[in-house]
């Protein structure tokens, strides 16, 4: 017999990664083991979630402003089309890998599940450091990518949006670069564009809010008063200050943040916007004088009642689960908990609200944008972030209530949901041919 059996570990032995199993594609297989007793029948279909559809590996050469040439590693891979067009981020930075994005990938397949949004899963990258490029290098990187992918994306293909060091500018020069390529102008290409060029409004807070409106269900159910809790963040781009912003005004106390740069904490609760201007002046909350500073490990032993990671995968290892003080832990970033991590937060009592429902606010509204883009008709912001909270509530609640019948965490109740219907899409399709 060959392919995964029923009940069998999903594990993959693909030959173009071999992940340890703190590594986010190994954290995702790990995740996806703990579904599949829960799959029955379906279970069969299981070898489609643990290993990529498609993978594209592309050469990105540019010109620098000296005008040097050097080249840069890109990806797109879609991890599931099975419910839908791709639909996934693209992310600059220097630690992109393959296996990142592979991961990254297989978490919007199961995060448009779980919120039953009619879409696969992407995600796409380039390994580079965007600080050290010049905005115009930039765009020529960003056009050059676009038009290597352009392959395999597109309206009714593949979606991209923002995610780690993109924008609504890098959104402009993507839907531009395709719109000449293909000789239409196609807006529904990406969602996160500027309002100006076919974006939704809301878009740029969406998945901040999503982060606030599922927070606040869940302090509601754990019995914690928003009034006067203590947060403690870090990651304060698009996601962590957004998030920020909503639980400050909500009287929570965002006691400790910290970014690449460094960290600060005040007991009285930080100055949001104060500390949103010194990110936009200087780029980092290191040296932000309405708090002391807080040296990089120090951050785990914070005392607050939340603890939000919005920055990158594996902050939360096995050693800093022991450690950390947090009766919530809001995962605003994609996959920032180890499988290991997780076991112990749950021995210690610690809720997690995991990354595929809590920041799934950004692709709720990029689902919108792609939308009013078809339609050509667009939304008021009100009448988005109304049809938003509507959106991610139901399916928290119906997460929850997963979770509960089954005595099983909120991570796995999500992927029971998310996985039960990508894999009954997959097996109502059947195999081509
Ligand atoms: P961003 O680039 O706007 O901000 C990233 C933040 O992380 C910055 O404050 C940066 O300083 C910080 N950071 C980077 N490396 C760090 C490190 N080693 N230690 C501490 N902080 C570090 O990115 P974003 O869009 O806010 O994304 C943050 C997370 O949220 C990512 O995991 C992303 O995949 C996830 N996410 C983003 C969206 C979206 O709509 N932008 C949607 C869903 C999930």
């Amino acid at each position: 017999m060959t392919g995964i059996q029923q009940g069998s570990t999903p594990s993959t032995n693909l030959s173009y990664v071999s992940p340890a199993p703190d590594s986010p594609w190994g954290t995702y297989l790990a995740q996806l083991d703990r579904v599949l007793p829960y799959m029955g029948d379906l279970a069969r279909w299981s070898g489609t979630l643990s290993r990529p559809k498609r993978v594209l590996i592309v050469d990105v050469p540019v010109q620098l402003d000296n005008g040097e040439i050097v080249h840069f590693e890109g990806y797109r891979v879609q991890h599931s089309l099975s419910r839908g067009p791709g639909k996934g981020g693209i992310r600059y930075h220097p630690a992109v890998t393959l296996e990142e994005v592979m991961a990254l990938s297989a978490w919007m397949t199961v995060k448009n599940a779980a919120v039953n949004l009619p879409f696969g899963g992407a995600k796409g990258g380039i390994r580079l450091d965007p600080r050290r490029l010049s905005a115009k290098e930039l765009e020529r990187v960003t056009r050059r990518y676009t038009s290597e992918i352009g392959l395999i994306i597109g309206p009714q293909r593949d979606i991209p949006a923002p995610d780690v060091n993109t924008n609504a500018q890098v959104m402009a020069w993507m839907m531009d670069t395709y719109s000449v390529n293909v000789g239409a102008t196609t807006t529904g290409v990406v969602t996160g564009k500027p309002v100006s060029l076919g974006g939704s409004l809301g878009r740029v807070k969406a998945t901040g809010r999503g982060v606030y409106v599922t927070g606040r269900e869940a302090m509601r159910r754990l019995k914690i008063p928003t009034e006067g809790a203590r947060i403690a963040l870090q990651g304060f781009g698009n996601v962590g200050a957004n998030a920020a912003e909503l639980f400050a005004r909500e009287g929570c106390k965002i006691v400790a943040v910290q970014d690449h740069g460094g960290g600060v904490y005040n007991a009285q609760g930080l100055d949001v916007r104060a500390l949103t201007e010194h990110v936009a002046a200087h780029g980092t909350v290191a040296g932000f004088s309405g708090g002391e500073r807080l040296e990089s490990e120090e951050f785990w032993d914070v005392e607050a009642e939340v603890l939000i990671p919005a920055a990158l995968e594996g902050q939360i290892t096995e050693a800093r689960a022991r450690r950390l003080r947090a009766r919530l832990v809001l995962e605003a970033a994609n996959g920032p908990t180890v499988p290991a991590a997780d076991d112990i937060l749950a021995a210690r009592g610690v809720t997690v609200l995991p990354d595929v429902i809590c920041n799934a606010g950004g692709v709720i509204v990029s689902y919108f944008e792609w939308v009013q883009d078809f339609s050509s008709f667009f939304w008021s912001e009100s009448e988005i972030n109304m049809r938003l909270d509507q959106i991610i509530t139901g399916a928290l609640k119906h997460i929850w209530a997963t979770a509960e019948r089954h005595a099983i965490s909120l991570r796995t109740g999500a992927f029971v949901v998310a996985c039960t219907r990508v894999l009954e899409a997959r097996n109502e399709r059947g195999l081509y041919p």
